[in-house]
C-alpha cells in the first residue's frame, strides 16, 4: 500500500538550526511509522560551476527526480559574490509558488484568536531577479522583472488553491499606484483569471489603476452571477494596516515576490513568530519542496534551543502533497497538542525545553 512502500524525498538540512530541526522531522516520521526514504544533500563547501553556488547539481538533480523534498533553511552571506541558495533553487527548479499557510494556534495566546490565511507568493522574479549593477560610481540599479507569464502561472494556482482548499476570497496585493507597469502587469493578469475563473465581487475592486472600461465591464458582468467567492485588490501598506488591525480580513493573498517574503513574516508574527510557520515550494512539473518560512537562526545555532515546528508543519504539507493525509493529520495533531499542553515549549514560545525534549513530547503525543 502507498503507506508501506518507502517513498524516496530529497532533504536539505541546511546550515544554522537546520540540521536539528531535520533530525526533529526523522524522529518523528520514525515514530509515526512514515516510510520515507530520505536523500540527503548537504549545502557544498565549493561552488559548483554547473549551479554557480554552493549547491552541487546532484543535489538539484535529486529533487528532479523524487519531485517531493523537505529543506532547512539555507544561510546566504552578503556581498560574498555568488549566488543565494534559495535563489539558485527557486529558479533552477523553477520553484514559482512559495505557500505559506499561517492559522492560529490552539492553545497558543498571541494578540490574535482568529488568524487563518494563506501568502502565495510569486517565487521567480520581481525584484529577486538578481539584476544589479552600478550605472556610475555611487548610484546603482536593480532591476524588478515582472512578466506575464510568471504572473499568470502564480495567479493560476492561488485560484487553483483557493478552489480547492475552499477558501473564498483572494486578495491581490500590489503596490500599481506607483509601480504601474510592473505591479499593473501582475494585476492585469488578475482580471483576466477572473473572467476565466469568474470570481469577482466588484464591489470590493479597489478603483486604483486604469484597466480601461472593458476589462471593469467584463468583470462586473461576471462578478454577478457569482457573489459567493470574492477577489479584492488591496495596496500592500494597506495590507499591512489591515493585517494588524484585523488578520481576519483576509483569507487567500497572493502577491509579487518581495512583498510576499515581508508579508509572510509579518503573518508568522501574527501568530507567534517564525519557529511556527510552514511553506511549500510548488514546482513546474509537479515538484513540490517544502521549507520552514525563517532562516538558520545563528544566534540558537547548535544550543538546542530551536523550535522544530515550522520545519515539521513544513513536512506535513509534504505528506499532504503525497496524499498522505491520515500520517499528516495524525503528526499536526500531536504538534499542536503538544504546543497548546503547553508543558514542553521552546524559548521563542516562552518555555525552557530543548529542542529534543519537546521532539520527544511530540512523539509521545503520536
Ligand atoms: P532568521 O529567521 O534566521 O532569524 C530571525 C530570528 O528568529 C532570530 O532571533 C532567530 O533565533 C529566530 N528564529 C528563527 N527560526 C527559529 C526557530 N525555528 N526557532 C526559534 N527561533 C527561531 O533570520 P535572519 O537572522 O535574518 O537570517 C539568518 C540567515 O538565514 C541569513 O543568512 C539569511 O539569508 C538566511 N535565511 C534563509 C531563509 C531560507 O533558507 N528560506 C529564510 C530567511 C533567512
Amino acid at each position: 500500500s502507498v503507506d508501506t512502500t518507502p517513498i524516496r524525498a530529497t532533504l536539505f538540512p541546511g546550515d544554522g538550526i537546520g540540521p536539528e530541526i531535520a533530525e526533529s522531522v526523522k524522529k518523528v516520521f520514525t515514530e509515526a511509522d512514515v516510510h520515507i526514504d530520505w536523500e540527503e544533500h548537504y549545502v557544498g563547501t565549493e561552488v559548483d560551476p554547473r549551479t554557480q553556488s554552493f549547491l552541487t547539481w546532484e543535489s538539484l538533480e535529486s529533487v528532479r527526480r523524487n519531485k517531493i523534498g523537505l529543506k532547512g533553511p539555507m544561510a546566504t552571506p552578503i556581498g560574498k559574490g555568488h549566488r543565494s541558495l534559495n535563489l539558485t533553487l527557486r529558479k533552477e527548479l523553477n520553484l514559482y509558488a512559495n505557500v505559506r499557510p499561517c492559522y492560529s494556534l490552539p492553545g497558543y495566546k498571541t494578540r490574535y484568536d482568529n488568524v487563518d490565511l494563506v501568502t502565495i507568493r510569486e517565487n521567480t522574479e520581481g525584484e529577486y531577479s538578481g539584476l544589479e549593477h552600478q550605472v556610475v560610481r555611487g548610484v546603482v540599479e536593480s532591476l524588478k522583472i515582472i512578466t506575464r507569464q510568471a504572473s499568470l502561472r502564480v495567479a493560476e494556482y492561488a485560484f487553483h488553491y483557493a478552489k480547492a482548499h475552499g477558501r473564498e476570497r483572494v486578495s491581490a496585493i500590489h503596490k500599481a499606484n506607483i509601480m504601474q507597469k510592473t505591479d499593473g502587469l501582475f494585476l492585469k493578469v488578475f482580471l483576466f483569471l477572473m473572467i476565466k475563473y469568474r470570481l469577482l465581487d466588484c464591489k470590493s475592486m479597489l478603483p486604483c489603476i486604469n484597466f480601461g472600461l472593458v476589462y471593469l465591464q467584463c468583470c462586473r458582468e461576471v462578478a454577478e452571477k457569482y457573489p459567493e467567492i470574492k477577489y479584492e485588490e488591496v495596496v500592500i501598506d494597506n495590507c499591512c494596516m489591515m493585517l494588524v488591525k484585523n488578520p481576519a480580513l483576509f483569507d487567500v493573498l497572493v502577491m509579487p515576490n518581495l512583498y510576499g517574503d515581508i508579508i509572510s513574516d509579518l503573518c508568522a508574527g501574527l501568530i507567534g513568530g517564525l519557529g511556527l510557520t510552514p511553506s511549500c515550494n510548488i514546482g513546474e512539473g509537479g515538484i513540490a519542496l517544502a521549507e520552514a518560512v525563517h532562516g538558520s537562526a545563528p544566534d540558537i545555532a547548535g544550543k538546542n534551543m530551536a523550535n522544530p515546528t515550522a520545519l515539521l508543519l513544513s513536512a506535513v504539507t509534504m505528506l499532504r502533497h503525497l496524499e498522505l493525509h491520515d500520517k499528516a493529520d495524525r503528526i499536526q495533531d500531536a504538534i499542536l497538542k503538544t504546543i497548546a499542553e503547553g508543558k514542553y515549549r521552546t524559548a521563542d514560545l516562552g518555555g525552557s525545553s530543548t529542542t529534543t525534549d519537546f521532539t520527544k513530547a511530540i512523539c509521545d503525543h503520536l
